[in-house]
């Protein structure tokens, strides 16, 4: 056999290792797509006659805030609902608070029950299932000062406000949405601010809430620039959900505030292809253009993205918005959302099928949160069977095993 044909072979033997994800990949719903498209902006006419606004109004991230759909009535009249899932909200509402950005409501499907989008923002009765903790990562006792979380040597948390754009199902920090929004003090952060000056060993500090996006202007230019003037702090991420739930925010006054402070970096959420639309990505590129790096931080949900192709394609997309795929989180025991838990072996299982099925570069890593706040902790398929002194055994992505030599590293003063 000649060498192209050898080579032909092993092409047509790896487009048939992903033949069963491009059989099914057209069928997953994108927003990106054009019916997807058609179908929210019937939504946004609809939600903006309803609540009598304009495309300036819908483009303006003030008045998406003042106009978050909380309550039932308004709800039922743009999307549609059973009288048991009607039911459900009242139910939770006595126990959690719910609320939705007009844009996120705008890309629900109707026709689909278990739209990913309907289940992270419309309350089910599963809510109220009693197991769980609402501490799982015993936050409480990780806040030295202010308003810091310290669970690492070298990098802190600031908890700048419990607000966001709206309230995800599936909170991981449920416990800090509050029946209000409010922000953190500006006392709270000073002293948070004191605390890493005291500290230099600190070099990488997160703000986050809630949504650290939903700061005002001024709040976010003051704290950036304090720590950006702090010298043993390297670079600043900032945790939002904004561009997923209300990508509005992404204005260019925030934009021109945020290129001020260089290293900065921005994690978000995107849990499922579905929320990757147009007005995302002009958000995106926005930051991007501005040379602030986003990745992604996923969830893995029941009933979400709990799915090797779906999970795939997400990844896939990120990188077209030039968002790198940073985690994928296993679920926490948070009450309230435990029925969107998963088996861990379902996660394995979603990074066996990324890792050689597609870029690395489109790979996350499978975090779980160890309990009471111990760290995360990265879980992975066994690629590595056993390890000798002079051996490896190394399995592939395809399952093929190798013996890979360990010989030990060379002493280079040898060769001077
Ligand atoms: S944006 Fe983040 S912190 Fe806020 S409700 Fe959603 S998941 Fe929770």
């Amino acid at each position: 056999m000649s060498k192209k044909q050898i080579a032909q072979n092993r092409a047509g033997e790896l487009r048939d290792r992903i033949q069963d994800y491009l059989d099914v990949k057209d069928t997953i719903p994108r927003g990106m797509a054009r019916t997807h498209q058609e179908q929210s902006a019937e939504k946004k006419r609809r939600i903006l006659a309803h609540l009598k606004g304009t495309e300036e109004n819908w483009n303006d991230y003030r008045w998406q805030l003042k106009n978050r759909i909380s309550d039932v009535d308004t709800l039922l009249e743009l999307v549609s609902l059973e009288e048991a899932e009607v039911q459900a909200v009242h139910k939770v509402a006595k126990k959690y608070r719910w609320s939705i950005s007009p844009y996120y409501l705008s890309l629900i499907d109707d026709n689909n029950r278990y739209d990913p989008i309907k289940l992270q923002s419309i309350p089910i009765v599963a809510e109220l299932i009693e197991e769980g903790l609402a501490d799982p990562m015993a936050e409480e006792y990780t806040n030295p000062a202010g308003a810091i979380t310290r669970r690492y040597p070298d990098r802190v948390i600031i908890n700048v406000t419990n607000q966001c754009a709206m309230y995800c199902r599936h909170c991981q920090r449920r416990r800090n949405i509050g029946s209000d929004d409010h922000h953190t003090s500006k006392r709270q952060l000073e002293e948070s601010i004191a605390y890493i000056k005291a500290n230099p060993e600190i070099r990488d500090v997160l703000v986050t809430g809630g949504d650290a996006l939903l700061l005002s202007d001024a709040t976010l230019d003051w704290l950036l620039g304090e720590l950006h003037a702090i010298e043993s702090v390297d670079y600043v991420r900032l945790g939002s959900r904004v561009l997923v739930t209300m990508p509005q925010r992404i204005t260019d006054r925030l934009v021109n505030i945020l290129k001020k402070y260089p290293p900065l970096y921005i994690n978000t959420q995107f849990n499922h292809p579905k929320e990757l639309t147009p007005e995302a990505k002009e958000a995106c590129d926005k930051l991007a253009n501005a040379g602030i790096p986003l990745g992604n931080q996923a969830v893995l949900l029941n009933g979400i993205n709990n799915d090797k192709y779906v999970m795939r394609l997400l990844n896939q997309e990120l990188l077209k918005f030039r968002i790198r795929p940073y985690y994928i989180f296993h679920a926490k025991r948070v009450m309230g959302t435990t029925h969107f838990r998963t088996s861990v072996d379902e996660g394995i299982e979603i990074m066996e099928y990324l890792r050689g099925y597609t870029s690395g570069m489109a790979i996350p890593t499978y975090i779980i949160n160890a309990p009471q706040g111990h760290g995360k902790t990265p879980i992975a398929p066994q690629y590595l069977i056993s390890r000798g002194k002079n051996s490896i055994m190394i399995r592939t992505w395809e399952g093929k095993v190798f013996e890979y030599p360990n010989a030990p590293t060379r002493d280079l003063e040898r060769f001077f």
